[in-house]
């Protein structure tokens, strides 16, 4: 039997088509996606849409989309092999994070795909990006999926999700994984690096967590940074954890303002991450006395997490009501390919 994939349509530049008249860009409709692209017909497996009723801009994307997203591929999980999510690209590796989290004993492909340019365009990057990530949804060896995990395909490579940034605005190469290599590279065949692909021996059952916490914050540091937009931000009303973006291997200024703020924020419960502001490597806190005093205060390492990843995470985990005490050990494990 063909392996049967689903394509979920959440909006952006892919799903778009420029008008011949205005040249402004609309969204098409969806459902007739087969008719604008007779290619799909000649894959060797059998495709099905479903659409967002409101396809976004993913910039409008919020973790009520995510839950949207999951429970779609949890009331299809069984009746597909794979799942294609068309995604705008600007917020595409938040969604890929998150949904790797959400997605717990996956053994199915969840991947997310979208394109620089509308897929009606003379130059479009979208059909190969649609076309190829269908494919890979559709990879089977022995009748089971090659590959069980969120992944994001873009101009020729497929990430792990939550490794994923996206490096540029105008280039057909949007993304980068700086921490872990591509799990396949297309050519003239699919290339696919099995080595690195998550195995998920379990049988168990997909559980598809749907309570996200969003009493987060995101801080980058900056030579400058003032006490006051500091303070502010961890006094917060509600707010339960922070993404700090140190220097280098997570290091911070050691000022007395900066570290007490840091403890008082720890006092009240609020847990803090700490995440490089390089594009790649790791935080190792002990590396320096900058990063050692966070370390003593019980700042939680992020590693080599990216931002999106490190942010959804806690999401995730906030929403799972994991214990103070275990919290921190929790954070700070591999779960899904997020660490190395
Ligand atoms: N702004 C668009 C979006 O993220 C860009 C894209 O589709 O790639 O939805």
């Amino acid at each position: 039997m063909k392996p049967q994939i689903l394509l979920i349509y959440t909006g952006g530049t892919i799903g778009m088509i420029k008008d011949p008249v205005t040249a402004s860009l609309q969204a098409f409709d969806f459902d007739s996606l087969l008719d604008k692209i007779p290619e799909l017909n000649l894959l060797d497996c059998s495709i099905d849409t479903v659409s967002f009723k409101m396809p976004i801009d993913s910039s409008n994307i919020n973790p009520s989309h995510w839950v949207e997203i999951a429970t779609i591929i949890e009331k299809k999980y069984a009746a597909h092999d794979g799942f294609v999510v068309l995604h705008g690209s600007d917020t595409m590796s938040y969604s890929a994070s998150a949904l790797s989290f959400m997605l717990e004993n996956l053994s199915k492909p969840v991947i997310l795909t979208g394109s620089q340019l509308p897929i009606g365009d003379l130059r479009t990057d979208a059909k190969e990006n649609l076309i190829t990530a269908i494919q890979i949804a559709a990879l089977q060896n022995n009748n089971k999926a090659v590959v069980k995990e969120v992944g994001l395909y873009f101009e020729y490579k497929l990430y792990r999700g939550n490794r994923t940034t996206k490096i540029n605005a105008d280039y057909f190469e949007a993304f980068a994984s700086l921490n872990f290599p591509a799990l396949l590279t297309s050519g003239v065949h699919l290339n696919v690096k099995h080595e690195l692909l998550l195995k998920n021996y379990s049988q168990a059952p997909l559980i598809v967590h749907k309570s996200l916490d969003n009493n987060v914050a995101l801080v980058k540091l900056f030579p400058g940074i003032t006490a006051t937009v500091l303070k502010s931000i961890l006094g917060t009303p509600q707010l339960k954890a922070v993404v700090i973006e140190t220097y280098g291997s997570g290091n911070a200024t050691t000022d007395d303002w900066f570290l007490q703020a840091m403890e008082d924020a720890i006092a009240k419960g609020i847990y803090i991450v700490n995440v490089t502001q390089c594009a790649g490597g790791s935080v190792q806190m002990s590396q320096y006395h900058t990063g050692k005093l966070l370390e003593e205060l019980g700042v939680i390492s992020g590693n080599d997490m990216t931002t999106e990843s490190a942010l959804t995470k806690l999401m995730y985990m906030l929403g799972l009501k994991i214990s103070r005490k275990m919290f921190k050990t929790v954070f700070e494990t591999d779960l899904r390919g997020e660490i190395s």
